[in-house]
């Protein structure tokens, strides 16, 4: 197989701020595996959060080419085991590469990835829609342009965050409100709002304090009515048994725990230990919201808007209905291609 990467540089509709950053762009690159007459598309979206840059990404994923030269796509536990020992720090590369694969298996057999792995395309959920943090005249602006999706999740984390919800309930009596406090709140913080957003009828919170402190969570979800998810202390399979009895819900997302495979086995893992899941995404194009919508049929809730939150997605694959629900593709592989 032979590997290119190129910058995959996404612009957001809006500025996109959350509690501990700011952005315009996104800044990711694509990856095409070529396997004889097929291309596997991937995409990696390095974070900074972890300690990762476009740059980067970029010359790990032409590390990674060398290993793939004589591999095969079917290969997945071998290739993806190797990645992993060589490259532990980057599952956003590892993410991309993973996918591709997953692409070429689905277009060797002919079969859309979702259909090779026997799941029941009609059990995927609604995707959320996401309000950044911004002054309450913004928020009213983007609910308007959210106007066709049934469900919200609102970024919070910052002073003077309820007025944002309180807002936007208002506004949308009828929505479903998610929260995620993106590891901006205190436990103080967290019980005494998570007071204040049960009233509100919000349905759940994401990551209320940073990662690393599953006690504090734990001391929160005790606390509290409404359920915790974990997002940035849930990145792989490893991190989900000690959550149990601190959040009820987990957030997976592929590039924090390097691709479809790994998601797969979080899945499996959080279901045995009683714990919903959602499959979420960062600012990405088509190419990794629809390899992360091939999960969905496994999961309770999906936030896999990244595609609609930018201007120049240059992918066409999975796509909404008229309630936001999921519509995965039937083209072989991924079933995403150029627009
Ligand atoms: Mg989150």
């Amino acid at each position: 197989m032979k590997l290119s990467a190129e910058y995959l540089d996404l612009k957001l509709r809006h500025t996109f701020t959350i509690a501990r950053s700011s952005s315009d762009y996104a800044n990711n690159v694509l990856l095409r595996l070529r396997d004889g007459r097929h291309e596997g598309l991937g995409e990696a979206a390095p974070q900074r959060y972890y300690g990762q840059n476009q740059a980067g990404c970029r010359r790990t994923l032409l590390k990674m080419g060398a290993c793939l030269k004589d591999a095969d796509p079917f290969d997945l536990e071998r290739v993806l085991d190797g990645l992993a020992k060589r490259f532990p720090k980057e599952p956003s590369a590892r993410a991309a590469v993973d996918m591709a694969l997953h692409d070429l298996i689905g277009q060797r057999t002919g079969l859309p990835l979702w259909k090779y792995w026997g799941l029941d395309a009609a059990k995927t959920p609604q995707t959320s829609f996401t309000i950044g943090i911004d002054t309450l005249a913004m928020v009213r602006k983007k609910l308007e342009e959210a106007e066709r999706f049934p469900v919200l999740k609102i970024k919070l984390g910052v002073q003077g965050d309820m007025e944002i919800v309180k807002e936007v309930r208002r506004l949308c009596p009828k929505k479903t409100l998610r929260v995620d406090a993106n590891c901006g709140w205190s436990v103080k913080d967290a019980i005494a709002k998570a007071k204040i957003l049960e009233k509100l009828g919000v349905e759940f919170i994401e990551q209320p304090v940073p990662p690393g402190q599953n006690a504090k969570l734990k001391r929160i979800q005790e606390r509290i009515g409404l359920p915790l998810m974990a997002d940035e202390s849930s990145l792989t399979p490893d991190d989900i048994p000690p959550l149990r009895g601190c959040v009820k819900c987990i957030n997976i997302k592929l590039v924090k725990c390097g691709g479809l495979r790994d998601a797969l086995k979080m899945i499996h893992t959080a279901r045995a230990c009683g714990l919903k899941i959602m499959v979420g995404c960062m600012i990405e194009s088509s190419v990794l919201i629809t390899a992360a919508a091939h999960l969905t049929p496994l999961v309770d809730y999906a936030d896999l808007d990244g595609n609609v939150l930018i201007s120049n997605d240059p992918f066409d694959g999975v796509k909404l209905d008229r309630n936001a629900k999921l519509l995965l593709p039937n083209r072989a592989g991924l079933g995403v291609r150029e627009r």
